[in-house]
């Protein structure tokens, strides 16, 4: 069988080409520095069939959510219809330039309002700020917005931001980036945040504000998050909502009213538009009436029937040039306007029955840390496999013989071999019972040939990396074999 993995070098015979160049038609002239050219650089030598193969075949070994199922949890991978993408490259959006007169941009100007309005509807806030450019990013703008409001009420020595020990390791990074300190808060044993620890980290004075995921990335929803917000505002400070993932809330639930007064979407997770490697994304955040005021230049503002780039009187400055990532803002938009409220209900209600049915499903066999009905994402914690030498690592690595990318691993931190699954609402049922099978099938061989799986994964081409080493000191390098 044909070695599909063979490097191109290796491919090379000397003499065999890929392409013919035209005879040269312009005088030749010698290369300067010629002391610094090489005579023998070696260059593959191949036919143009296997080159083509060659890449093809490179660009096949990339997994995507068009290629397969992919669970990954709190890092929602749902389908990105294809029609946002006919949105965002028509040329009137696509070729616009960011300083394009207002008057030649009304059309793009007035998208951003229409998005700017839609978002905050959703979050069930006041305003919307769309320049931030990924999730962490909103969560930086959003605590400017809220440092800039303790400021201007007097309270700028506060220091603390209270988050609980679940989160996102973007929430106390970003606290740090602010110059905040962090009060980590641990859950209660039915997975809410425990309210005698909030207390205690409150009665000091000293918070500017509580940061929290809803629902948690645990994947429960917080059923005392309304006096959660009521005790910390009672306390001074403001409270911080983590909604990159909006999935289970989305036309049910509108954060604001549950008393948050800024939340950030990440437009890259929710709302379709495509991600992995690190971008593009959008964060754009959401705030309160008392907070508008203080985000982030520019907003777009409709006045005299013109729409236009305006700075709120307080902001705190400029978080990214220009107006974000416009083209994360086209597909989101399409996907709320093609979606609307209706629609964008059965997408949480979708996502929500979606998890707890492989939940139901595989509960007795994977373990859960919290006995109770999970939200958008389920966190699955099979310590009982410890006893056959077989870790949650090897459990992901199996998966991906059997076609899937692996759900998210070791996440949240405080809980147990965490396996953390989130099907989304795109997925079918057929979809959904394949993986809950293919899932028992890997149970089964933990008791029966845990070998099996501490090889995995077996067809990719390759094995277990020295994940550490390999970001720090990747091989890129072709040597010639000996
Ligand atoms: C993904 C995620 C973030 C960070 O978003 P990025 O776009 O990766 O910066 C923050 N919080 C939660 C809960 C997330 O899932």
């Amino acid at each position: 069988m044909e070695d599909k993995r063979r490097l191109l070098m290796d491919r090379s015979q000397p003499g065999r080409r890929g392409t013919t160049l035209p005879l040269c038609d312009v005088p030749e002239s010698a290369l300067p520095n010629a002391r610094h050219l090489r005579d023998n650089l070696p260059m593959p030598e191949v036919s143009e069939p296997e080159i083509v193969r060659y890449f093809t075949h490179l660009s096949q070994l990339n997994y995507g959510v068009d290629t397969g199922f992919y669970p990954l949890g709190s890092c929602t991978m749902k389908y990105n219809p294809k029609l946002h993408e006919d949105a965002a490259s028509l040329p009137g959006f696509a070729n616009i330039h960011p300083l394009l007169e207002g008057d030649l941009s009304q059309g793009a100007l007035q998208l951003m309002h229409e998005l700017q309005q839609a978002l905050a509807e959703i979050a069930g806030l006041h305003r919307c700020s769309l320049p931030p450019v990924a999730g962490a990013h909103g969560e930086y703008a959003g605590m400017h917005v809220i440092r800039a409001a303790q400021i201007a009420r007097g309270q700028g020595h506060r220091k603390t931001v209270i988050i609980p020990d679940s989160a996102h390791g973007t929430n106390p990074a970003t606290a740090a980036m602010c110059g905040f300190q962090v009060a980590s808060v641990p859950a209660d044993g039915d997975g809410n945040m425990d309210l005698g620890k909030l207390r205690e980290a409150l009665a000091g004075g000293d918070v500017v504000a509580l940061m929290i995921t809803l629902p948690s990335t645990l994947g429960l929803f917080d059923r005392n998050i309304v006096e959660i917000c009521r005790i910390v505002h009672a306390a001074g400070g403001y409270v911080y909502g983590d909604g990159a993932n909006l999935n289970a809330l989305l036309g049910r639930v509108k954060m604001g009213q549950l008393g948050f007064d800024v939340v950030h979407m990440n437009l890259h997770k929710t709302f379709t538009t495509p991600h992995g490697g690190g971008g593009p994304g959008s964060g754009a955040i959401s705030v309160s009436r008392e907070l508008a005021s203080f985000c982030a230049t520019p907003v777009v503002t409709f006045r005299n029937g013109r729409y236009q780039l305006e700075t709120p009187d307080k902001s705190f400055g400029r978080i990214s040039t220009f107006h974000g990532n416009f083209g994360n803002l086209v597909r989101a938009y399409c996907y709320v306007r093609m979606l609307g409220a209706a629609g964008l209900r059965e997408v949480s209600g979708n996502a929500v029955l979606h998890a707890n049915y492989i939940q139901a499903k595989l509960k007795k066999t994977f373990g859960l840390a919290y006995q109770r009905h999970c939200m958008h994402e389920v966190v699955f914690s099979p310590t009982h496999f410890k006893k056959h030498g077989v870790r949650s690592l090897d459990v992901a690595k199996r998966l991906i013989d059997y076609g899937y990318h692996p759900p998210t691993m070791y996440f949240p931190l405080v809980v147990e071999e965490a396996l953390m699954v989130e099907p989304t609402e795109t997925e079918t049922k057929e979809t959904l019972d394949s993986f809950i099978e293919a899932m028992e099938k890997i149970a089964d061989e933990v008791r029966t040939s845990p070998q099996v799986l501490h090889d995995a994964p077996h067809n990719s081409p390759v094995g277990r990396l020295d994940e550490a080493r390999a970001a720090r000191q990747p091989d890129l390098r072709w040597r010639k074999a000996v």
